[in-house]
């Protein structure tokens, strides 16, 4: 299992779509950023006015997508759904921003991956509201510029560091989403599991929140794999008995870590004695881009300790060691 698998069948994402939030009130946690968006939202609404251009990054499945739903249901205004990778040519880019009404989102996820040429035929569609469109061809090519009604545009990226100086800067509102705490993942998991109508005991759904990586896509994927479990080797409830045994069948991880998590700090200790070492030895070592590893896995393993940034590298905690059942230097003392 992979709960972090994206390629869900037709009925996960069904399922996926059901434990969606709707609504701000129905979103739990990054209250700093909600609290923020929820003014400027009922600022853009009584001045009748298309929100500013929305920024979220922050790692995976922490719910970027999710608000931008919530912005647009809360806008009360449409939203249309696309991503960097799909939008190959301005062609494209242009058929849907002709055809959005006033004030209505454009999400594109995996903002960071739009080429430059679409990226640059953005700029001017985000900043008057105005594109150019090239009519007929050959030699009676030609452009004709049009006006787009005011919309908003609310991207999303795991790679903020990637993004573009110039279209960072036409981000009006830019919000970071955080891991969640194990309290926070425990109302969703609760929330998550009436929504599926299975009864869970409070300790089980900590120990579900507990073992998620701070990540509520990774909780709700985790509740409906322990909700076959309960289902086929229990009595269809969740108690903490069946939760431990759905998740040690699982090998999800005491922590929550994921395969390549434990495979930093597995490198670190075993090539690296540890470490100080740098980023990009620490990529080549695993097979991954720095960038990922700067911005996926390494804020989740510093923020549970098993990590340290230092002025010569990154370093492993005793932590790191305890959870890999490692010891510390080699025998001779080295
Ligand atoms: P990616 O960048 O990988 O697409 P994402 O950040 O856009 O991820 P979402 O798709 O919005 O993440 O969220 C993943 C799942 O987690 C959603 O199905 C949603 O049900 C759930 N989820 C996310 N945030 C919350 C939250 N705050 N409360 C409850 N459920 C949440």
């Amino acid at each position: 299992l992979d709960p972090t698998n994206e390629n869900f069948s037709p009925e996960e994402l069904d399922v996926e779509k059901k434990l969606r939030p709707l609504s701000f009130d129905d979103f739990t946690g990054q209250d700093q950023v909600l609290e923020n968006l929820q003014v400027f939202v009922q600022a853009a609404n009584q001045r009748q006015e298309a929100l500013d251009h929305t920024l979220f990054h922050g790692p995976p499945g922490l719910g970027k997508t999710t608000l931008a739903h919530i912005l647009a249901s809360e806008l009360d205004v449409n939203i249309k759904v696309t991503s960097g990778p799909v939008l190959d040519k301005p062609g494209d880019l242009a058929g849907l921003l002709t055809n959005l009404e006033d004030r209505d989102v454009l999400f594109i996820d995996e903002i960071h991956r739009l080429s430059p040429i679409v990226e640059e035929y953005l700029y001017s569609a985000m900043e008057d509201y105005k594109i150019d469109i090239m009519i007929e061809s050959g030699p009676n090519a030609r452009t004709v510029q049009i006006n787009l009604n005011p919309f908003t545009l609310v991207g999303a990226t795991t790679r903020s560091g990637l993004l573009t100086a110039p279209m960072r800067a036409r981000f009006g509102i830019q919000s970071r989403l955080q891991y969640y705490n194990t309290e926070l993942l425990t109302t969703i998991v609760q929330r998550s599991a009436s929504i599926l109508n299975v009864p869970i005991s409070m300790e089980a759904a900590v120990e579900i929140a507990g073992r998620s990586r701070g990540t509520p896509r990774i909780a709700n994927a985790l509740l409906r794999r322990v909700r076959d479990f309960a289902q086929i080797k229990g009595n269809g409830k969740i108690d903490i008995k069946i939760a431990k045994f759905g998740l040690e069948a699982l090998h999800v991880d005491a922590h929550g870590l994921d395969e390549m998590d434990n495979k930093i700090l597995a490198t670190i200790i075993d090539k690296f004695k540890g470490g100080p070492v740098g980023l990009t030895t620490i990529a080549t070592a695993v097979s991954e881009s720095a960038e990922t590893i700067e911005e996926v896995y390494e804020p989740f393993l510093i923020q549970q300790g098993f990590l340290m940034r230092t002025p010569r590298g990154r370093e492993v905690t005793e932590l790191a060691y305890k959870h890999l059942g490692k010891i510390k230097g080699n025998i001779q003392g080295g």
